[in-house]
């Protein structure tokens, strides 16, 4: 039992993490997020309209990504296919998803298809290179069980400090 719960908060942790750091990759302001020992995850909105770098279509796709990232990041972690992960933990992000994305066809900006490919590649993308801050986010989560917005942050500028950094300040000693 306590595996099983344990492998849960460890899912969740990676899920929402995953939304957590796809906010911050898209410039939209930090949130937020939690974790329960029922293995539930949230990431909090902001309470006000989606807001991030883009406008127009251009932030409807910013939030798909920000949508589509928690269950890629916990497919990742479990091993399982996205599909998988979107019919069941994943399912409120899918239903929210496709909401989104039928604003965006209805307005000629993509078919389904090609908008589901679209998101799906984009997002694989960015969970890839972000995977040490996500990593970060989610191991930090589950310590806490719940991280403020500028926590969150904090989480993603350590993993993110310039490889040269520590040699500029520490120097390197030769033989
Ligand atoms: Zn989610």
């Amino acid at each position: 039992m306590a595996d099983r719960s344990n492998a849960l908060l460890r899912h969740a942790a990676f899920h929402e993490a995953g939304h957590a750091v796809a906010r911050l990759h898209v410039g939209a302001p930090s949130t937020p997020v939690e974790i329960d020992v029922s293995g539930a995850g949230l990431s909090h909105g902001t309470g006000e309209s989606w807001k991030c770098r883009s406008d127009g279509q251009y932030a409807q796709w910013d939030l798909l990504t920000v949508l589509l990232a928690g269950p890629v990041a916990e497919a990742r972690v479990r091993r399982r296919s996205l599909t998988a992960i979107l019919f069941t933990s994943g399912q409120g992000d899918f239903l929210q998803i496709n909401d989104v994305l039928a604003g965006l066809i209805e307005n000629g900006f993509a078919s389904e298809k090609s908008g589901w490919e679209r998101v799906e590649s984009e997002v694989r993308e960015i969970v890839r290179s972000e995977w040490a801050a996500i990593e970060a986010v989610a191991l930090a989560l589950l310590e806490k069980g719940v991280l403020t917005g500028a926590e969150v942050e904090a989480c993603c500028a350590a993993v993110r400090a310039p490889a040269g950094e520590g040699v500029n300040a520490a120097g390197v000693r030769h033989g």
